[in-house]
């Protein structure tokens, strides 16, 4: 079958012919892949040839985002039938550190995880998988079209639980006391500010309008680009940072309530994600969901920093991939999402390729590219 990914010792993305899988063992679910989504750590592994190949094989398959229906079943398998849509989980656990043993490998304590499609392991730019049924998530039957937002959307969601559970230390926040952290109208009262307007960025953002939290989004494209109107769309602010420097970024947000509570890093870009932390309000989080792939040294005052961080009661957290809880947050999330934001999560889909067509997808130069699907 076709398959597509990096091979060993050569740059770019090309295709290669694997054996069809077949199940070996009784909690094993074969997987028949329709659709994978392609994100921005896909792009950085080509642009920037970061190739993570398991030792003892000469490729890797790309792809990490995936929805695909159940082929067959081992004898084991309870939770999904031949004929369902399912998605699946990213990270495979090490099997020694007590999360990864939980089905929490996202807080893997040894780095000895791999992951579908980047880490070592095989992904989904491909026409069959089998994987263990513990990451394999049903997709109910009204959500299959719009399911290949689901990866995207768990990692917001690990993001969005991680500063809800740290800042229920501030159970008195503001005067209303059913607006705490652990409450469902956790986001009124709250402001803040996404940097990076990319798919997860968005992502985010549909999460923090969702629960009413006032929502700016720094990007470096122009007010009239699509990511900007889609921000607008959700009821958020968008701002156009290319004139402006961080500092101007946060005043412009604390205008309305004066606090920034949260700050949600989608970018990547370090040296705007470090100089912001230098602009946090009082007991504020600041989340980092984007990773840098190039080298960026930067000159700071320190001890202001620690002084500002210890005096503030401020939180820097960071938050990587996601597991299967969050997946079940997302299919929980979706069809709110897309119905509070009249079809939104279409409208994010900007192309759509066809597996074949693999080479198109990583020369695809289009301002206006949000989300790119391979339809398998
Ligand atoms: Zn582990
Ligand atoms: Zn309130």
């Amino acid at each position: 079958m076709l398959a597509i990914g990096m091979v060993r010792g050569k740059s770019g993305v090309h295709a290669f012919d694997l054996p069809k899988p077949e199940i070996s063992q009784t909690d094993e679910v074969l997987v028949q892949v329709q659709e994978v989504g392609v994100d921005g750590t896909d792009f950085n592994m080509i642009k920037h040839n970061l190739q993570d190949i398991a030792e003892g094989h000469d490729e890797i398959v790309m792809g990490h985002e995936m929805v695909g229906v159940v082929e067959a079943v081992g004898r084991k398998v309870k939770s999904v039938a031949p004929g369902d849509t399912v998605v699946m989980t990213v990270r495979r656990g090490c099997g020694q550190c007590q999360p990864c043993l939980h089905n929490q490998s996202d807080m893997c304590m040894t780095g000895l995880y791999t992951e579908r499609g980047i880490h070592k392991r095989d992904g989904f730019f491909t026409e069959f998988v089998v994987d263990q049924e513990q990451y394999v998530v049903k997709v109910p039957a009204d959500l299959v079209k719009l399911a290949v937002f689901t990866e995207p959307l768990s990692i917001a969601e690990k993001g969005v639980e991680q500063i809800r559970l740290i800042q229920s230390r501030l159970p008195w926040a503001c005067e209303h006391p059913d607006h705490t952290f652990s409450s469902s109208d956790w986001g009124r009262c709250r402001t803040a500010l996404v940097i990076g307007a990319g798919p997860l960025g968005i992502l985010a953002t549909a999460l923090l309008r969702l629960a009413e939290v006032h929502t700016y989004v720094a990007d470096i494209v122009p007010e009239d680009s699509p990511k900007a109107h889609l921000i607008k769309h959700m009821g958020a602010n968008y701002i156009d940072t290319r004139n402006k420097i961080p500092k101007e970024i946060v005043d412009f947000c604390c205008s309305t309530s004066g606090n920034v509570d949260i700050m949600f890093e989608a970018s990547g870009a370090a040296s705007t994600a470090i100089e912001l932390i230098n602009y946090m309000s009082r007991s504020s989080i600041y989340i980092m969901t984007g990773i840098p792939r190039e080298e960026f040294v930067l000159q700071v005052d320190a001890a202001q920093l620690v002084r500002q961080i210890v005096r503030y009661n401020q939180v820097v957290v960071g938050s990587v991939n996601s597991n299967r809880s969050h997946f079940e947050m997302a299919l929980k999330d979706i069809p709110a999402i897309n119905s509070r934001f009249g079809g939104m999560l279409e409208e994010m889909i900007t192309h759509r390729f066809k597996l074949e067509d693999y080479q198109k997808i990583f020369t695809l130069s289009d301002p206006k590219q949000i989300k790119t699907v391979v339809d398998v």
